[in-house]
């Protein structure tokens, strides 16, 4: 067993604090991940706090994790020591399941394992990134390509793939018009990558504040969903809308603003249900979907891209001890756009 110094939660209602987690040995099909930096996500937040359901405590959290492969187990053959790699939001599924067979690890059919919070093969519970180590399975490890930074590549293991999977599967690219709901750590990544593969992007944002960044970002269009004119003037124009905001809005607005054969894909996970008009999907035959992160080759395939285009997160980059402070910060929005730990700041 190996000692990292991580940062956890000690129960739901109690600020994160320095401690130090176990990790397994390093087992044949293993890789040794030495942490350089680790996102933060609004998802962090929730699930320390237990808001998505009951945890174990002490829990380390964090899923966008960004390092070296320090050591690697006698049968590894996908990675090599001193190789950057990053590792994002599950570290290990069924790998027999259907969903599983065709690199769909994130829906694989018995769940997938968590890169925190969840029951790993040995019956222990993961601790995530907010650590100075990992030990991770070498299918569940990608490559961060040289041309990315490793701060500015870790949020891209979640913001990056849960928009850039959504993207793909309904075919952003040149000709489509893409509108993107939110101009936060997953928004500003949308409104990259769409940009990148050629989409004409448009943000819907709740107010013009962030007007000049979407902007600076990619976007060609900037509205305010405050304004009701916004639905006027944009109805029946996308082809494509990703909704990444987690509080609830009046979907069946945002579906009148799709064209013929449109799709609203939800990547914000609101607790709440949202009702729907039937008759906002009807007219249009448009479609009302949701997409989980992506799966390790789809994972790897936008690191690649990012890498391509010259794309990382926009961040801020902080010593460990400022981790609740960013939680606070996170929940009133006012990060521009991801916060990214340090993990030096950790020993
Ligand atoms: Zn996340
Ligand atoms: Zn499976």
């Amino acid at each position: 067993m190996l000692t990292a110094n991580a940062y956890a939660a000690p129960s739901a209602t109690e600020d994160l604090i320095p401690t130090t987690i176990e990790r397994r040995d390093v087992g044949p099909h293993d890789v040794l991940i030495e942490i350089k930096f680790a996102g933060i996500c609004h998802s962090d937040i929730h699930t320390v706090r237990g808001e998505w359901g009951p945890q174990q405590y002490p829990l380390a959290p964090g899923h966008e994790i960004a390092g070296i492969a320090t050591e690697v187990g006698s049968e590894v053959t996908r990675h090599k020591l001193g190789d950057r790699v990053g590792v994002g939001c599950m570290v290990n599924s069924c790998r027999e399941c259907a969903n599983c067979l065709k690199g769909e690890e994130q829906y694989c059919l018995a769940g997938n394992t968590g890169t925190y919070g969840a029951v790993d093969r040995d019956g222990t519970i993961t601790q995530g990134g907010y650590s100075t180590h990992v030990v991770v399975t070498e299918d569940f490890v990608v490559r961060i390509p040289d041309a990315l930074e490793l701060d500015v590549a870790a949020p891209l293991l979640c913001a990056g793939i849960t928009t850039y999977s959504p993207l793909r599967h309904w075919g952003a690219g040149p000709g489509k018009k893409i509108a993107v709901v939110g101009l936060g750590g997953l928004g500003h990544m949308a409104v990259k990558i769409a940009h990148a593969m050629g989409a004409e992007v448009t943000v819907l944002s709740q107010s013009l504040k962030k007007m000049e960044d979407g902007l600076q970002l990619g976007a060609d269009h900037f509205h305010a969903t405050s304004d009701a004119g916004t639905f006027e003037t944009l109805a029946g124009t996308f082809d494509l809308i990703i909704n990444t905001v987690s509080a609830p809005i009046d979907i069946s607005s945002y579906l009148q603003l799709l064209s013929l054969d449109g799709a609203l894909v939800n990547v914000g996970a609101p607790a709440e249900p949202l009702p729907v008009n039937v008759f906002s999907l009807i007219l249009g035959r448009r479609s009302f979907a949701g997409s989980a992160i992506g799966g390790i080759r789809e994972t790897q395939e936008m690191l690649d891209f990012c890498a391509e285009h010259g794309l990382g997160a926009e961040i801020e980059v902080i010593p460990a001890d400022r981790i609740n402070e960013a939680y606070e910060r996170v929940l009133a929005s006012d990060v521009r756009y991801r916060f990214v730990i340090d993990t030096a700041t950790m020993k």
